[in-house]
């Protein structure tokens, strides 16, 4: 192989792309990848040519780029329902192939990860060198954390936000009745700094009727099951192979990652110790115990100082129904769209701590009665205010329902979702700014910055740029209009 030589694939779209021979392609388990003269795109081909051309792979590789494709407009050919807004959303958080080659030889084009998924200069105060190398969440929850500079790491607000991230680009995918079938900290870059995510490897998705692909999965994340059937034969009814359920593992396994930066079931306990493999295969797979098991604490770490009870007692449920419940029992994990929506609200109760040196900064605020950040143990001494936001009930006059609970913090941001009972804080929202918190004189003010019809306490009109003041008891309207939000506030 000539290193770089330019060729020209052919697509099966009828275009043409360019790529660089290299003779040093990066590998990965079943591809290796080139990349255009721009380095815009990667272009893959199967390490196993016999791979590439297996009918039944080409067939659920064509799907993927097609009709499942959530980053492409229905439009344009992609995923049922799909504009291009909601298409340009995902863009960003899916490496989704783009094409399929067709010569030299079956491959496909992704997009390379945008440049915020690699480390730069000085990503190291260890004189390790990471320029270049893509941001796997292990550099961040792992071992290696300590060697990575501080400025990469973000905060817990950041983390929190790669776990929602993570979790609507999961929901999204298994709407479509896709499964990903590997996700792990390699498959799932993220970048602490801006709390987000991409999800790459794409083609290994399990597609419905399709023939499912040969993985198995990645060390700590394969589901129990998988791991405790992966010796019997593929036909073998009992064998468990990868699907929505076993992400449903996968993912939490990484929310708890992101949020805790260690693994849930990595403890103190020896399976096998005689053995390490058969340890760890325990470990993982049949005898797995969660760290935090309320009931078994055989595995539990002695000095486990942080735990699920420092979230929301939702977040707190879910990790329960997860690796309690759900850790040898799939059909009780929690979906993809449940650990959004309850991250979602954690996200709404989010309180920066007041502690200057505390080393997560954030916290969600898990009881107002108990106003304590669980990091650095530093007390609440500010008010503590909750816009409580109700919506009418549609043909009950004077009915309302809660729809959510917001705890604010100076220049808190408003949107959409916190005006509107049709709107929802997802891939279809807008993200202007619609109004905004702040502490004026020892005031505590929602600034309008762009809502119609809002009204005051007292029934006037708040035009925009005037504010309302968040006073314990007040109940005014994010707007008069139709599907119009009811705020009630509390200030303790
Ligand atoms: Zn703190």
């Amino acid at each position: 192989m000539n290193s770089g030589q330019i060729m020209t694939a052919q697509l099966e779209n009828g275009g043409t792309i360019d790529f660089v021979l290299d003779a040093n392609a990066p590998r990965g388990g079943m591809k290796h990848t080139f990349f255009t003269p721009d380095k815009k795109y990667a272009v893959q081909f199967f390490n196993n040519p016999q791979d590439g051309q297996n009918p039944n792979i080409q067939d659920r590789i064509r799907t993927i780029v097609g009709i499942y494709n959530p980053t492409l407009s229905e439009q344009d050919g992609g995923a049922l329902g799909n504009t291009e807004k909601t298409a340009e959303y995902f863009r960003s958080r899916f490496c989704w192939p783009v094409a399929i080659v067709q010569s030299p030889e079956f491959g496909i084009v992704c997009p390379t990860y945008p440049q915020r998924f690699f480390f730069g200069d000085n990503a190291s105060t260890h004189g390790l060198n990471l320029k270049g190398k893509d941001k796997k969440s292990n550099w961040f929850t792992g071992r290696m954390r300590k060697y990575i500079s501080s400025g990469e790491l973000g905060d817990f607000r950041t983390m929190l936000s790669a776990a929602i991230c993570l979790s609507r680009s999961i929901r999204r995918m298994h709407q479509a009745g896709l499964a990903h079938s590997d996700l792990s900290c390699n498959n799932v870059l993220i970048d602490p700094q801006t709390g987000s995510t991409v999800v790459i490897d794409i083609d290994s998705l399990v597609v419905p009727g399709k023939y499912p692909p040969e993985v198995c999965g990645t060390r700590g994340y394969i589901a129990p099951e998988v791991l405790t059937t992966m010796e019997l034969d593929p036909r073998d009814p009992r064998r468990c192979l990868p699907c929505v359920s076993t992400d449903l593992h996968a993912l939490p396994v990484l929310i708890y990652e992101y949020l805790f930066l260690r693994h849930p079931l990595a403890g103190p306990k020896i399976y096998s110790p005689d053995s390490a493999e058969e340890d760890d295969f325990l470990a993982m797979g049949p005898k797995a115990t969660f760290i935090e098991d309320p009931n078994d604490t055989s595995n539990r770490p002695q000095d486990l100082k942080i735990t699920i009870q420092s979230l929301s007692k939702g977040l707190e449920k879910l990790f329960l129904r997860a690796f309690v419940d759900g850790l040898h029992n799939p059909s009780e994990r929690p979906t993809a769209m449940e650990w959004e929506r309850e991250l979602l609200k954690a996200w709404d109760r989010l309180r920066r701590c007041e502690n200057p040196h505390c080393e997560k900064k954030w916290f969600i605020l898990r009881d107002e009665r108990e106003p304590v950040c669980p990091y650095c143990k530093t007390r609440v001494t500010d008010k503590i205010i909750t816009l409580t936001l109700k919506s009418a009930m549609r043909g009950k006059q004077g009915v309302y329902r809660d729809c959510g609970e917001v705890v604010v913090y100076d220049q808190m941001p408003l949107y959409d979702w916190h005006v509107y009972s049709n709107v929802h804080n997802d891939e279809k929202a807008g993200n202007d700014m619609r109004a905004y918190i702040c502490k004026h004189n020892g005031m505590w003010l929602l600034v309008n910055h762009g809502i119609e019809g809002m009204t005051s306490p007292t029934g006037r009109l708040v035009p925009k740029g005037q504010a309302v003041e968040l006073k314990d008891g007040a109940v005014f309207r994010m707007t008069d209009r139709e599907n119009g939000l009811l705020c009630e506030v509390s200030a303790i």
